[in-house]
């Protein structure tokens, strides 16, 4: 994080800024999640169903959340919501991606 007095990067769990002395007021994160992280989220649930046309809402999910979690670290928000999405974008990206290995395998073999 960075002092609020001084604007230098310091340690997160810093109490005193050691640029310049100030006490570091320690923000909790903001109540609330960012709209791309809900976003990647409901892409992600939406993905395990319709990961059907070729893996792009688990990718579209995966993306978001990524863009979402890094948005709210920087401005302090809760990145939950986003997390999930980007586990369940990973989980649905490996699965229907094997789902469709799995298919061209056999149509290959075929
Ligand atoms: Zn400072």
């Amino acid at each position: 994080m960075y002092c609020r007095n001084c604007g230098r990067e310091i340690d997160d769990r810093a109490v005193i800024c050691p640029h310049c002395g100030v006490p570091v007021e320690t923000e909790k994160a903001k109540p609330g999640t960012p709209g791309l992280c809900i976003a990647g989220f409901v892409i992600s649930l939406f993905s395990i169903w319709l990961g059907v046309f070729l893996c792009i809402p688990s990718i579209l999910a995966i993306v978001l959340s990524t863009m979402g979690n890094r948005w709210a670290r920087e401005n302090g928000f809760h990145s939950g919501l986003g997390t999930a999405g980007l586990v369940i974008g990973i989980i649905t990206t490996v699965f229907w991606g094997l789902f469709f290995l799995a298919i061209f395998i056999a149509s290959a073999s075929a």
